[in-house]
């Protein structure tokens, strides 16, 4: 009989899909699969991840498990109602994992958390103890990893920095305030900026096309584009200077338009950031395509550390 190598079992529940994972101690993928995330009741969604997890552990005892899922989470009863899940609503995730694989620490964090933990651990952030993670896509979450400790906040919610106030006349916000860094750089929010101005109004377009004709020197979607990197970079400069930090990592879908965002990103920052142990900061692209995956199997070596 050949010795099992020790693993942890990462989970990313997300709004499209769902991935899991063995983790080695040093962050490698022994084995991993993913499914997209089906539609259907509490149990029916669960099924299906059961599955998944069952197909991903086979014969192995995996030390622990760490969950990211997107939020809100009510992460000290172990409960999650993802904004995209629409079956889950206070579902006791953790409770029914900890069913499936036997009696080891399960561990559960935002998305956002896992994310910055991800790259952190093995991605953009590996040389650095201090970490803001950013995610912009249809919205723009992040989580901070401080001298090599993830920020999980009072309600484990800390770190939401699309919600941090970057204009004091600001657009109203999904969140029920106004002038966030999200009313301005998340996708959907740059795309109807730009309609605002005469861009492509009578079109169902998205962030992607709204990139590709920044690509093409379109002027109203290079000035969404600006208009969103300002925010972020608003936001990124208030956190580096209340937390004194060097490195921001960018990921999600929008940030797939590369240069068309961290162009103007890094302009902005370098612009705002004046106090000199801020000047250094650093602004880089995800290296990772799976960091909340790992970043959830980061938190669950942790919690058997
Ligand atoms: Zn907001």
């Amino acid at each position: 009989m050949t010795e099992q190598a020790a693993t942890v079992l990462g989970i990313d529940i997300g709004g499209t899909k769902m991935a899991a994972a063995l983790v080695s101690a040093d962050g490698r993928i022994l084995t991993g699969d993913r499914i997209m995330t089906p539609p259907g009741d509490a149990d029916e969604v669960f099924a299906a991840l059961a599955e998944l997890i069952e197909r991903v552990r086979g014969d192995a005892t995996p030390l622990a498990v760490g969950i990211g899922s997107a939020g809100p989470l009510d992460q000290r009863h172990g409960l999650v109602s993802p904004v995209n899940i629409t079956g889950w609503r206070n579902f006791p995730l953790v409770d029914r994992v900890r069913a499936l694989v036997g009696d080891v620490p399960v561990t559960l964090g935002v998305d956002g958390h896992c994310f910055a933990l991800g790259e952190f651990w093995t991605g953009a952030g590996r040389d650095v103890g201090t970490l803001l993670g950013i995610v912009v896509s249809t919205g723009v979450g992040g989580g901070l990893v401080v001298d090599g400790k993830a920020v999980i906040g009072q309600s484990g919610n800390a770190a939401h920095i699309g919600h941090v106030v970057v204009d004091l006349d600001g657009e109203a916000c999904a969140c029920g305030s106004f002038g966030c860094v999200e009313a301005y750089a998340s996708g959907p929010r740059m795309v109807a900026r730009a309609k605002r101005r005469g861009w492509r109004t009578a079109e169902d377009v998205d962030a992607a096309v709204l990139a590709a004709d920044a690509a093409d020197g379109d002027e109203l979607a290079l000035a969404a584009f600006d208009d969103g990197a300002q925010a972020l970079a608003a936001g990124i400069v208030a956190t580096a200077v209340t937390v004194d930090l060097t490195t921001v990592v960018i990921g999600g879908g929008v940030a797939k338009a590369g240069s068309i965002l961290f162009d103007p990103v890094q302009a902005w920052v370098k612009r705002l950031a004046q106090l000199p142990f801020v000047t250094d900061l650093t602004v880089e692209p995800a290296q990772l395509d799976n960091a909340g995956l790992l970043g959830a199997a980061h938190q669950a070596w942790s919690a058997v550390a």
